[in-house]
């Protein structure tokens, strides 16, 4: 047997360090098949004719190896992360809240009202916190805050009602209202940078129009 067909080594990969003693000779085709499972990304300076030890052989040349691309880019998807939805969204899905419950007693403790809407549907768990942010000016004292949440929860019955009216102008309606009892300016304003509401301006407009038309 002539000796110049035995590979004696060493491998050709980079840093190989498998252990093996057994080598192959990277012919045409096993270059071809190896390309063909895209197994040579790793080893782009392999060509026919190198040596390789038998098991990256068998690795590169026989077998498929792992993609490496999937599973990193899969890490960096944000699927996990919750994104919290805008004042307007819960706006609606309080309304199907309090729609799927219209049979049940009206809550008008703040406390309860907020604990069933938490509990209901788990994206409502600071809306009604957020909402007495909103409305409620910062420089009420305790009473007048406490009492403001209550009126809270009936502007957002009134807003579920408006809602499942398919009122059209819903918007002005509820500005309308809250104008009426007593929500400032800056309140109604707020709701309106949320997509809620119409600014105090229009119903300050709308009235204005009213009453010319009465005239
Ligand atoms: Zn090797």
């Amino acid at each position: 047997m002539p000796k110049s067909k035995i590979n004696h080594g060493p491998c050709s990969i980079y840093n190989c360090n498998k252990s093996s003693n057994d080598f192959r000779c990277l012919s045409n085709l096993a270059i071809r098949k190896a390309s063909a499972k895209g197994n040579l990304r790793l080893y782009p300076y392999l060509q026919p004719g190198y040596q390789i030890c038998s098991p990256h052989y068998t690795a590169i040349v026989e077998n498929q190896l792992p993609e490496p691309t999937s599973a990193p880019a899969q890490a960096f998807i944000p699927t996990t992360l919750p994104v919290k939805p805008s004042i307007g969204d819960q706006i609606k899905q309080m309304t199907s809240v309090l729609y799927t419950k219209r049979h049940d007693n009206v809550i008008l403790d703040p406390n309860e009202f907020d604990k069933m809407l938490k509990e209901t549907d788990p994206n409502l768990t600071n809306f009604f916190a957020d909402m007495c942010a909103i409305l409620i000016p910062r420089d009420r004292s305790p009473y007048n805050k406490k009492e403001d949440r209550k009126k809270i929860v009936e502007i957002l019955y009134l807003m579920a009602g408006i809602r499942n009216q398919h009122v059209n102008n819903f918007k002005l309606e509820l500005a309308l209202y809250l104008a009426g009892s007593g929500v400032t300016c800056d309140a109604i304003n707020a709701l309106s940078s949320a997509g809620v509401s119409v600014t105090h301006q229009t119903v300050y407009n709308y009235k204005k129009k009213l009453l010319t038309n009465i005239r």
